[in-house]
């Protein structure tokens, strides 16, 4: 069994992680409703596992981002990061309501440039972008670079002089700040792959005028993910101002801050990353230095506009001091417990399940690997056979990186908007699992 970690306090209790969570009420009729909509009536229509993604509560929140930074006097253009969730009506919805996009490879520009996102509108990160991918976003005019060495600083010039472009860059800059999360989604520190160390920014930053085919026009940083205090960021944008001080005192324009992502949200039981208090920081640290700015949140947005509906399998209880409970949805489907220890509210959708006594209970998948496990010791109320349940704020990183793993075909993805659901991906058909794949007609060593 996988060690996930020891929480010293209690769990949230289920009327807790309703309160906690707006957009999931309870009715007595239908049970557990989302935006409006009864969980069950989706899960009867189109099965399970089912992911459910709502356009009001994503919407509201990258709202609320956008308030947040007007009403504290900043200039901040807000770029989805697509690698959160990249479906296509995830992107259309940002597309439409005049948001940008960051992405972190051609795959991902591709995705944006289908939901018909302006490739100006377009922020391109990631520690190693591959010269196709460079030649791709220079070649559309894509808005900015963030530039994540000095290697590829020229690969980037060599790629933009031949193609006769001019590739609009900033450099990303690693500040050697402690984001304070978990280990795997902390990316500010001088030990990660990513950005170009503090030292060597200002004099590589100078460099980048002299080379050809670049528009250098200041920098980014991004310090990791699920970042719930607004410390690590006081301490990297104060960073990333000194710099701005010291290249403009060279005699060096700098029109831009890009501030990166990483606002934290409430999974358990944690007072979830404020945009207001994000937009205080910014203003505190940068918005004195007269440049376009620029956030690229992808969790915080998307993450609890997501459910996960599954159905047990079977409970397998005899012989056991608590039960565990074997899900339809597994590791393949949502590896964020295994893959991060992370702790996900689980709830149930029968209307009577909300009033019934809770019990310690393990919560399984069926693949075969024990870190398929999404809770142990989840105190939840009786679940058999063909109960169903929501694992929440799955929207980011959820279903994203799904895999066929133990060749269990992709689950179905539902989106909810005003009161209404439409499946936005079909459950993948077995054949799908095995169509791209050939098998020779001479077999290695047989021929
Ligand atoms: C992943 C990533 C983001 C988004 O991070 P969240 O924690 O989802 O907000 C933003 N910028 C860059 C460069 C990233 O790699």
């Amino acid at each position: 069994m996988a060690d996930l970690p020891v929480y010293t306090d209690a769990d949230p209790s289920m009327a807790e992680l309703l309160a906690t969570h707006p957009h999931l009420t309870t009715d007595p009729m239908c049970g557990l409703m989302f935006e409006g909509v009864p969980l069950n009536a989706i899960a009867d229509a189109v099965g399970t596992p089912c992911w459910v993604l709502g356009a009001g509560t994503l919407r509201q929140r990258l709202k609320r981002m956008q308030t947040a930074m007007v009403d504290a006097g900043l200039d901040v253009s807000i770029h989805y990061a697509v690698k959160a969730n990249d479906h296509l009506s995830v992107l259309s919805l940002i597309g439409q309501e005049g948001y940008g996009v960051d992405i972190v490879s051609g795959g991902e520009l591709a995705r944006t440039q289908k939901a018909g996102i302006a490739a100006n509108r377009v922020v391109f990160s990631g520690v190693g972008k591959s010269d196709a991918e460079l030649e791709y976003a220079i070649g559309l005019g894509i808005g900015q670079i963030n530039v994540e060495s000095a290697e590829e600083l020229g690969i980037i010039s060599a790629i933009a002089t031949r193609l006769g472009k001019q590739a609009t860059i900033t450099l990303r800059i690693n500040p050697d700040v402690d984001a304070k999360t978990h280990a795997k989604i902390t990316t500010g520190l001088a030990a990660n792959k990513f950005g170009i160390p503090f030292d060597n920014a200002a004099a590589l930053y100078a460099r980048a005028f002299t080379l050809p085919g670049l528009k250098p026009v200041g920098f980014a940083t991004h310090i990791g993910s699920q970042i719930v205090s607004t410390a690590p960021y006081h301490a990297a944008y104060a960073r990333v101002a000194e710099l701005v001080r010291t290249v403009r005192a060279s005699g060096l324009s700098v029109e831009v801050v890009d501030c990166g992502g990483g606002l934290g949200i409430c999974y358990r039981n944690e007072v979830e990353g404020q945009p207001e208090a994000l937009a205080g920081t910014i203003r505190a640290e940068l918005g004195e230095l007269g440049v376009r700015l620029s956030i690229e949140p992808g969790r915080w947005p998307v993450g609890p506009a997501g459910v996960l509906l599954s159905s047990v399998v079977l409970r397998k209880q005899e012989g056991l001091p608590a039960p565990f409970v074997v899900l339809d949805a597994a590791m393949n489907d949502m590896v964020r417990p295994s893959m991060y220890d992370a702790w996900h509210g689980i709830l149930p959708l029968a209307p009577q399940a909300f009033n019934q006594p809770v019990t310690p209970t393990h919560v399984v998948g069926p693949v075969c690997e024990s870190g398929d496990t999404f809770a142990r010791d989840r105190l939840l109320p009786p679940l058999e056979r063909a109960s169903r349940i929501a694992i929440l704020d799955t929207g980011a990183y959820g279903a994203v990186m799904s895999s066929t793993y133990n060749s269990r075909p992709l689950a179905t993805q539902v989106l909810v908007e005003n009161g209404q659901w439409t499946v936005i991906r079909h459950r993948q058909t077995l054949e799908e699992l095995w169509q791209d794949e050939t098998i020779p007609a001479h077999p290695t060593g047989k021929a």
